[in-house]
């Protein structure tokens, strides 16, 4: 009897040795995979960057798997910024191009980009404008053998391998204002989201919610500038943004952001970023975890300046002039006030836009 126990005994202990034993070996192998999975994650980043164009929009998105997409592409007068910011994150191909409708602080550059860049498809909603912006980047589309697809609600984007596009808007044919035709576009990258919206005002808002689309997103671009035309409170409810994005210049003619939308957007305990306080606006995300950060550009700073106000920098022998830091400055940068710099005849050098 005493025997046959320690036997037991001795085979319970042998089990519990072998189950401990078998502990750390089973960690070991699990241990690696961690942070493979770790790096794998750190390296395969979506970038989402809120261009300050002033009161426009452009808005560039970089999949982990190096295709581009560029929403918008700001007024006219924005070419040169954008193509240097574009340039400046090694940017050669244009993948997606959306031009979400018509009006000039949304197209205005459009032509120049697609001049510039190689561009795989572009998008635009089915409506046509009778400026000369507008025949400008129909032309540049011709030019370039291009054809524009339609932009409407339930179409699918074929960004990149990892992400998922999908057009939530328009969702009728016929709009009484240019800024219901708005392509608006959800992106998801793992288990984050994006919402931009262009223009789009409260009777396209109600079309998605109508439509049943799962509008969630963790940022929100806030449709129009902020206007109180759009982000309606069930919009809001539907969206439930942590973040929103206002792409507005300062001392707009609009009086953008309107008051009731900034209400309404800080009731919801939703962070709100503007791009004349903060300049260009850059979200990273792993498909997990969100990251922002602020550069205040140079157009956003001297915001804050009265033009009389502002220094540029020149240099002995050069022609331009450059803000602080520019490459092009050598170490004998020399500071002066920017009607100075115009009046001795100084130009705007391309690389580091100063202010004009
Ligand atoms: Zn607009
Ligand atoms: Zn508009």
């Amino acid at each position: 009897m005493r025997l046959k126990r320690s036997f037991i005994y001795l085979l319970i202990a042998l089990i519990i040795i072998g189950l401990i034993g078998c502990g750390p070996s089973t960690m070991d192998t699990e241990a690696p995979l961690d942070t493979n999975d770790q790096q794998e994650q750190k390296t395969a980043l979506l970038k989402v960057h809120f261009i300050d164009v002033g009161q426009a929009d452009c808005i560039l998105i970089q999949a982990p798997t190096g295709e581009n997409m560029l929403i918008d592409a700001g007024n006219n007068d924005d070419a040169d910024t954008i193509v240097s910011y574009l340039n400046a994150q090694g940017v050669k191909k244009v993948d997606i191009l959306v031009g979400t409708h018509p009006h000039e602080d949304h197209i205005g550059s459009l032509d120049t980009v697609i001049n510039t860049f190689d561009i795989g498809k572009i998008y635009m909603p089915r409506v046509t404008h009778t400026t000369k912006t507008f025949e400008d980047v129909l032309l540049a589309v011709k030019n370039k053998g291009l054809k524009i697809s339609t932009a409407k609600g339930g179409t699918s984007i074929d960004f990149s391998p990892d992400t998922k596009v999908e057009i939530v808007a328009p969702n009728s044919s016929q709009y009484e204002s240019l800024n219901n035709y708005s392509a608006v576009i959800k992106l998801t990258y793992g288990k984050t989201s994006f919402l931009f919206t262009g223009d789009a005002e409260d009777i396209s808002e109600n079309e998605m919610l109508t439509a049943n689309y799962d509008l969630k997103a963790d940022v929100l671009k806030v449709g129009h500038h902020g206007s109180s035309s759009s982000s309606t409170r069930p919009f809001l409810k539907a969206v439930s943004p942590k973040y929103a994005v206002i792409s507005v210049g300062k001392d707009n003619d609009y009086g953008h952001p309107h008051k009731e939308t900034i209400n309404r957007l800080f009731e919801s305990g939703i962070s709100v970023f503007r791009t004349d306080e903060s300049g260009t606006i850059i979200f990273t995300t792993d498909g997990d975890k969100i990251e922002i950060e602020r550069e205040v550009s140079p157009q956003a700073r001297n915001n804050q300046l009265t033009k009389e106000d502002i220094i540029v920098y020149i240099t002995k022998s050069g022609k331009k002039y450059h803000v602080d830091g520019c490459d092009s400055l050598c170490n004998s940068k020399i500071p002066i006030k920017l009607s100075e710099a115009k009046k001795k005849g100084y130009g705007p050098c391309k690389g580091c836009n100063p202010p004009q």
